[in-house]
């Protein structure tokens, strides 16, 4: 029996129409949140004209010391650390020091950062895997410094950036997760999507120098609470709800 042949509509549209179609939805999004190209250089430009000389402000000689510096900052203030580091560094003056203290002794003398039990266990177990699989270097890789105990990839950023000049990301701290949603870069709040947002918008080139300034922003003006709105020069860009003038 003859069968009948079918003729089936194709719903494919021609490709072109349809890269036309898929540019138009993400530049209609890019323009809904924000991060339209234009807006986002806008505020680069503006953010080199007040910070152009931004960097780390945890004290630091090496790579390793920066490491611990940034282990030792979490949920404390970098002038303390810093007052901390100036005599710990001088006392451990490098992995293995840090990697065989003794625990009591080491946790009385970074107890001024808060956190001093959990910080002592990061900080000898990072040493110590340093010592033990990376040959006594801090490693360069984001992979690898991850397997490094009580290190995330904020401090990864901070090491391979600050330290080796490595962009693998972008720091998302406190300060830059506030300036993000402010300068409305992304309306994420968990720190690992907005890293994604800011990496897609902001050329890798300038992923290290924006997190330094968007931190020293954040320090100097535009606070948590009360941003001084007035000192601001991306006045004409922000629209944050919580703007003070
Ligand atoms: S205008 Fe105010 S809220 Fe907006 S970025 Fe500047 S200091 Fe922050």
């Amino acid at each position: 029996m003859a069968t009948k042949s079918k003729k089936t509509k194709s719903t494919k549209k021609p490709s072109a129409a349809k890269s036309i179609t898929k540019k138009s939805v993400k530049v209609a999004k890019q323009a809904q949140a924000g991060t339209a190209p234009k807006r986002v250089a806008a505020i680069l430009a503006k953010l080199d004209q007040a910070y152009g000389n931004a960097t780390c402000e945890l004290n630091h000689e090496n790579a390793f010391q920066l490491l611990i510096a940034t282990i030792l900052s979490a949920q404390c203030t970098d002038v303390r650390v810093n007052q901390v580091t100036e005599t710990l560094f001088k006392k451990y003056p490098d992995a293995k020091a840090f990697a065989y203290a003794t625990p009591s002794e080491l946790e009385q003398d970074i107890r001024p950062t808060g956190f001093f039990r959990n910080k002592t266990r990061s900080v000898m177990g990072a040493s110590k895997a340093i010592l033990e699989k990376f040959g006594g270097q801090v490693p360069r890789a984001m992979e690898e410094i991850l397997t490094l105990p009580g290190v995330a990839r904020k401090t990864g950023n901070v090491v391979l950036g600050t330290a080796y000049g490595i962009a693998s990301g972008v720091v998302v701290d406190t300060h830059v997760l506030r300036l993000s949603n402010r300068l409305d870069l992304s309306r994420n709040e968990d720190p690992k999507k907005v890293e994604e947002d800011l990496m897609k918008i902001i050329p890798r080139e300038t992923w290290i120098k924006f997190s330094h300034q968007l931190i020293w922003h954040g320090r100097r003006v535009c606070h948590a609470r009360k941003p001084k709105c007035i000192e601001c020069n991306m006045q004409s860009l922000c629209y944050a709800k919580d703007k003070t003038i």
